[in-house]
């Protein structure tokens, strides 16, 4: 327990950090994406679509040397917010959203980003893609903590993913055919911009197993496991039917559509078992920041945003 209140977070400080994670995202891929992209290329034995792999690892390269955004279309800047039990923002929560708010629109200007957020019925474009409910931010605690991590994901990709109602008796066997369902659905057309990790959420309530299965894909590392081995299992299964497929890059024939797979599951509805899949493609653009309260800001890769808070597993 903390006996002294830690000293609050700037607000300016938070606007400089969001526009640093809008302009690392957008450039440098995290490595674990890049290396395991690396992989598969060497791996692949099917000529085209070795040839797309070492090109999307060669565009990686020259975004950085270049210093431009890796892929045109700059996708939707979103952030999630994780937040420490103890910390405190001048000028309170509202502060650091607008301070969000103002990073993404001073990005939009100077990295460049692409102003891809407009109003879905009048099409009205403010030039910074802030408007209605964008960038939203989602927000998580953590216990004993007094700093905020901050994460800018730029999600690219029309499609996402779908969801579906399934039931208790449709099992494992009917997560796998709707996971199936999906990828032939999206990935044979290249609707993903594969290869893509895919995310699974599993039971909650719709809404929630749809959000799982977002962060599932996005928030997670290349090769992360989730801590419960039966999901775990789970996830390598799917990984290695993803593999047999035939499907590789942009639709065409090889192994490495699917890049990793995340499961997450979350206590449901006695009756169902709702189910969502959602795919992120290779232009995995992610940043994440420590926010500490006494000034220092700390950059990685990894959000490390499933915690065992998160998943309320230390919640007795
Ligand atoms: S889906 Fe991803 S890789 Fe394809 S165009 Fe959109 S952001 Fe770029």
């Amino acid at each position: 327990m903390r006996t002294t209140e830690a000293a609050a977070i700037r607000a300016s400080l938070i606007r400089e950090v969001a526009f640093e994670l809008n302009r690392r995202a957008a450039i440098a891929i995290p490595r674990d994406v890049e290396s395991s992209i690396g992989d598969l290329a060497r791996r692949e034995t099917q000529k085209l679509s070795k040839f797309v792999l070492l090109e999307i690892v060669n565009n990686y390269k020259a975004a950085v040397d270049d210093q431009r955004p890796m892929c045109a279309d700059t996708g939707l800047p979103r952030f999630y917010a994780k937040v420490g039990n103890d910390a405190r923002v001048e000028g309170g929560f509202v502060a650091l959203e607008r301070a969000v708010r103002e990073g993404t629109a001073e990005a939009t200007r100077k990295v460049p980003l692409r102003p891809n957020r407009v109003h879905p019925l009048t099409r009205k474009d403010y030039n910074n893609n802030v408007g209605i409910h964008a960038p939203t931010v989602d927000y998580s605690w953590e216990p004993e903590a007094d700093w905020i991590d901050l994460t800018c994901f730029q999600k690219g990709g029309l499609f996402g993913g779908d969801y579906r109602m399934l039931f208790p008796q449709d099992g494992i066997p009917g997560i796998k055919r709707f996971y199936l369902d999906v990828i032939s659905e999206f990935f044979k057309r290249g609707l993903s911009c594969q290869p893509a990790i895919v995310g699974v959420g599993i039971g909650g309530t719709k809404d929630v197993c749809v959000r799982l299965a977002k962060e599932a894909a996005c928030l997670r590392v290349v090769g992360d496991r989730n801590p419960d081995p039966g999901v775990a299992e789970l996830e390598e299964e799917l990984h290695e039917i993803g593999k047999k497929t035939g499907l590789g890059p942009m639709g065409f024939k090889g192994e490495g559509a699917v890049l990793d797979v995340h499961v997450e599951v979350a206590y449901t509805h006695t009756g169902g078992m709702p189910v969502s899949i959602h795919h992120q493609c290779f232009a995995l653009r992610r940043a994440t920041a420590r926010i500490h309260p006494d000034g220092n800001v700390d950059y990685r890769e990894n959000p490390l945003w499933f915690t065992g808070y998160y998943r309320r597993e230390t919640v007795s």
